[in-house]
């Protein structure tokens, strides 16, 4: 059937995930720990405000392999790629010490224009180098702050350009991509159990300010940027729905 060939592909793929530390990537790394024989992880320093997130994806890592030793046998190298040529390139709320607002454009001032376009495109290097022929991202169309590079269409096109400028099948899979935050929590839980739920709830950062200071009960942050305000409903939503 072609749900046991697209199986059966799966199984044969290797992958690489691209981690940046939060709550989205965390899971899609779990995710694809769970479907493909070898998983490689890939981040971007781009002189982001909250840097601690590239912190956070050492420890995530680290306990992953200790604590889910099935994923650990699964789990290859991790890459860190230097593009602090965007934060050189871009004017936002991510990159530069400024407020948080919404621009004429509509899109909030933490959008770094081009960012995901130029992460898929040096992953996608890294992925060819490697023999990696599936790019796992955490974009997500649901919950999120607008940004036109998360998009399924945008991620869709990436996907073919992608391909044909290396002339090898590049497949991006965006698990979390039509899942609210509050679902994402949920496919958490199915894949890794309440000990997945806590490691990326307590080892996991989402905040754009790089607050880093206060653990709440949906993890560390601000409690009041735009990513935390995502964060903390969707938690709720989860803890609500679990004790329905
Ligand atoms: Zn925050």
């Amino acid at each position: 059937s072609r749900a046991e060939s697209s199986m059966g592909d799966a199984m044969e793929r290797k992958a690489l995930v691209l981690l940046s530390g939060g709550q989205d990537s965390a899971t899609c790394l779990a995710w694809a720990l769970e479907r493909y024989p070898h998983v490689e992880t890939v981040g971007f320093h781009y002189g982001q405000r909250h840097a601690v997130e590239l912190e956070c994806r050492k420890v995530v890592l680290h306990r992953l392999r200790e604590e889910f030793p099935a994923w650990g046998e699964r789990l290859g190298g991790d890459h860190m790629l230097d593009l602090s040529l965007l934060g050189q390139i871009s004017d936002t709320a991510l990159t530069q010490d400024q407020e948080i607002s919404f621009k004429a454009s509509g899109l909030p001032s933490t959008f770094v224009p081009g960012r995901n376009l130029l992460f898929f495109t040096f992953a996608s290097a890294i992925a060819y180098r490697r023999g990696l022929t599936t790019l796992v991202g955490g974009m997500c169309e649901t919950d999120y702050s607008g940004y036109p590079d998360c998009r399924d269409n945008t991620l869709k096109a990436l996907q073919v350009a992608m391909s044909l400028g290396l002339d090898a099948s590049m497949v991006v899979e965006t698990p979390l991509m039509w899942l609210t935050k509050e679902q994402t929590w949920h496919l958490a839980e199915q894949l890794g159990g309440q000990g997945l739920v806590e490691l990326i709830r307590t080892e996991t950062h989402t905040c754009y300010l790089g607050d880093h200071t206060q653990l709440h009960s949906w993890g560390y942050g601000c409690g009041h940027c735009p990513a935390c305000e995502l964060r903390r409903t969707g938690y709720e939503a989860f803890t609500q729905s679990e004790s329905a």
